[in-house]
């Protein structure tokens, strides 16, 4: 008999790897953090015996969900301007409330409470791009949760720096003073082509290529870009980022609404990975992403909640139910995006574009035991046929009952382990209270 850390048994388990494949009273083994393997329950019993057995009669276990786009801190912002076009919501509200209050006790803040939300909802990794990202790195690493943060990079002046150098000087910093956070990764996180010019482009790929980092950036969000682009570049926004050597495949082409066929072939050619985030496009009137064809051309798409102030949730089973539907509507197809497709996004696409699928997106032997479980015995989950329907289609982050990250619970039977949750809530408040004194 082995002895291990912890024995997961439930009804269900979705591994994702295999795909499209549904395991009944398995157990997953867990040792150091890290999944021993996948088995029988009668057989995990008789091979090992484990510190914590825990049992999961009605549930669902998948990875933990991957959120590969979001602005964590905006939480302190959520609701604070809603119903306005994207330049207009950026540059009457948004970015002038980040000007006179964005600093590090406010990213900490809101990361950390971004990060309860999004654990309580089964999301074990978060994709971020914000000011001040080594104070969202403590945020995440006090809330114990798996991030890449964003070395963010923008031509003009904020709280956070001064020019690209000083941008670009700072995230270095802020990676070196993180490096021993086992948990947390890094990705250069040039803003979007409108904000960024073509030499601050050049270091990022250089930056990139020498450090190995993912590339995460908005382009293609709405028409008005790109007609922008076209007027001050002469170029479609990809066209110039493809002659500045952006597009590749550690490209992380967040949005990507308007793309032509042909740009679909680009990224699918190069290897791009795109962050589709369908509930911010719907809300900003973005416009719909052309998913169906971009899984048709085999380009690896994950999902992103966004910001809290542009969804307003960072719900992943939110974005998994919406990706599904929209895809469906756009294509008039409703064998388009099945439910499988919808969960391999939310999970193992986006650890592939992170540059993390050996590490997580699958319940494998090997990876680290980052999971989710899903309660599916409550009114409106029953009966069960299907629990990969339920998951896209029924289910709410409210039925995630626990999580683990690195084989640690961070949620117990939907109780935070690590985070008072009412001091979180009172900081909050006291957020709001400074935003409404001084909007
Ligand atoms: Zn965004």
């Amino acid at each position: 008999m082995e002895a291990i850390d912890e024995l997961i048994s439930a009804r269900w388990i979705i591994p994702i790897e295999p795909a499209s494949v549904v395991l009944e009273h398995h157990t997953i083994a867990v040792k150091a953090g890290r999944i021993l393997g996948v088995f029988p329950e009668a057989n995990a019993q008789q091979r090992f015996t484990a510190r914590t057995q825990t049992e999961l009669p009605n549930h669902v276990v998948i990875p933990g969900l991957v959120n590969l786009h979001a602005h964590s801190a905006m939480t302190l912002m959520r609701g604070l301007a809603d119903d306005l076009p994207l330049m207009k919501w950026l540059g009457e509200h948004i970015w002038p409330a980040e000007a006179k209050h964005v600093s590090p006790e406010f990213v900490y803040d809101g990361t950390l409470l971004a990060a309860a939300e999004m654990v309580r909802g089964g999301i074990t990794c978060c994709n971020d791009m914000y000011f001040f990202p080594e104070d969202a790195g403590r945020a995440f690493a006090e809330a114990k949760m798996r991030a890449a943060l964003g070395l963010i990079v923008i031509d003009f002046p904020t709280a956070y720096a001064n020019d690209p150098a000083d941008y670009l000087h700072k995230g270095l910093a802020m990676r070196d003073a993180l490096k021993h956070e086992p948990l947390l990764s890094y990705c250069i996180a040039p803003h979007a082509p409108y904000t960024v010019g073509d030499k601050t482009f050049e270091q990022v790929v250089t930056l990139a290529d020498e450090l190995d980092l993912p590339i995460h950036l908005h382009v293609h969000e709405t028409q008005d870009e790109i007609r922008e682009g076209e007027a001050k570049y002469g170029a479609r926004p990809l066209a110039r980022l493809h002659r500045l050597g952006v597009l590749g495949p550690n490209l992380i082409a967040v949005h990507s609404v308007h793309l032509s066929p042909a740009e679909i072939e680009q990224y699918a050619a190069l290897g791009v990975s795109v962050a589709h985030c369908p509930s911010s496009n719907l809300k900003l009137a973005s416009g719909f992403a052309p998913t169906p064809a971009l899984l048709e051309a085999g380009v690896n798409t994950g999902l992103g909640t966004d910001g809290a102030a542009s969804n307003n949730r960072l719900d992943m089973f939110q974005e998994i139910r919406t990706a599904a539907l929209c895809a469906k509507a756009l294509s008039g197809r409703a064998d388009v995006l099945g439910a499988m497709t919808a969960l391999r996004m939310a999970t193992l696409h986006g650890a592939r574009a992170l540059g993390l699928e050996k590490e997580i997106g699958s319940i494998e032997a090997g990876k680290s035991a980052d999971l989710c479980a899903v309660a599916m015995d409550s009114l409106e989950l029953t009966p069960c046929y299907h629990p990969a329907s339920h998951l896209v289609y029924a289910c709410a982050r409210e039925h995630v009952s626990d999580v683990w990250v690195a084989g640690n619970r961070l949620l117990r039977n939907r109780q935070l382990t690590h985070i008072d949750q009412a001091r979180l809530k009172a900081k909050a408040v006291l957020w709001q209270t400074k935003l409404m004194a001084n909007a």
